[in-house]
């Protein structure tokens, strides 16, 4: 599993770091790094949680 995140609707909530910072990784701007995330079979629950959190919508499962 990956996902994926939408760097152009990223707006910075941090809500995906807060829900799985083990997946999400911030900049020094609080926006989520943009980009494919692969997604281990231990973290998957995590990063969809992470990805619900999302109030824009940024983040895809793949
Ligand atoms: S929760 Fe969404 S908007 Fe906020 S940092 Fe994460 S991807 Fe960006």
């Amino acid at each position: 599993m990956k996902v994926v995140v939408d760097g152009a609707r990223c707006t910075g909530h941090a809500q995906c770091n807060v829900a799985a910072p083990e997946v999400f990784t911030l900049d020094d701007l609080g926006y989520a790094l943009p980009g494919e995330i692969a997604v281990s079979h231990d973290t998957e629950p995590a990063a969809r949680r992470g990805a619900l959190a999302c109030p824009e919508r940024a983040i895809t499962v793949e």
